[in-house]
């Protein structure tokens, strides 16, 4: 381990380390983690079946683990068809509750990537999307966003309910204009895998310029692979990667990209 990591502390924002395909080895890719200098995970659920394991399961894994888990719970956009209205309510419930490392709500959030879809899908995802937006008013957490050919959509439900703490928006690739608008309500934009890419000019772009206080890292994990990684299960060990490309990009040095987006998500999940 280089000299450099014991002062580095890099926070992955989105991780998906609950999913199947880390049974075998998750506490290994914890180790990896921590010896790229990750000192804090945070793992957003996809469906209301994965809640109560994920609280459970993060908060063991916590103490054995080097590296801090919190979590998120939500309904993501992916999995329309497992959830169901009542949902909202099953999380209204827990949140009451305040279970130990629950520290957002997410991940949710609109995807209109399918031209396909039913106007009863939109709809059915806009109902799920407003409600948890209106639950983060009502518990007062941020909210962890996936947008997908949607954020005028999302811009247009955050103006109306006004989240007080605001949230990630994840995996960012929108527009200028719509990275100005989320801003404006106190969000944080989230970049990961994506800035690797030299092709990803506009959203390379954005990284470079927005400020340093609006920006988190992120791996999406085991999803969104990097440059020169594509085909391969991503790790949250590789946001030091997205760290060290966010530093060229804005011709920041390592440990000041690490600080100031640790720095953020701990003021926002308020750790
Ligand atoms: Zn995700």
């Amino acid at each position: 381990m280089t000299k450099e990591n014991d002062t580095l502390s890099l926070f992955d924002s989105h991780c998906h380390l609950n999913f199947s395909v880390f049974d075998k080895d998750r506490l290994q890719v914890l180790s990896q983690a921590e010896k790229a200098a990750v000192s804090h995970i945070c793992i957003p659920a996809t469906q209301q079946v994965e809640w109560p394991s994920l609280i459970n399961e993060s908060e063991l894994l916590s103490q054995v683990s080097p590296v801090s888990i919190v979590t998120a719970l939500g309904l993501h956009p992916w999995f329309i068809s497992e959830h169901h209205p009542e949902h909202l309510n099953v999380l209204d419930t827990l949140l009451q509750q305040r279970p130990a490392g629950v520290v957002a709500i997410g991940e949710t959030g609109l995807d209109f990537f399918d031209r396909n879809m039913t106007p009863q899908t939109k709809a059915k995802q806009l109902e799920l999307f407003t409600g948890q937006v209106e639950l983060a008013c009502l518990h007062q957490m941020p909210l962890i966003i996936h947008g997908r050919k949607s954020h005028d959509d999302i811009l247009k439900v955050l103006r109306r309910c006004k989240p007080e703490r605001a949230g990630i928006i994840h995996g960012f690739s929108g527009s200028e204009q719509q990275a100005g608008e989320y801003l404006k309500l106190g969000f944080k934009l989230g970049f990961g895998g994506g800035i690797t890419y030299p092709r990803a000019r506009k959203t390379r772009h954005l990284a470079a310029t927005a400020p340093i206080d609006s920006i988190v890292l992120e791996t999406d994990a085991p999803d969104m692979p990097l440059n020169g990684y594509q085909g391969q299960r991503n790790e949250p060990g590789r946001v030091k990667l997205v760290a060290e490309c966010l530093a060229e990009l804005r011709g920041m040095s390592l440990p000041e990209v690490a600080e100031a987006t640790s720095h953020n998500c701990r003021t926002l999940f308020r750790i």
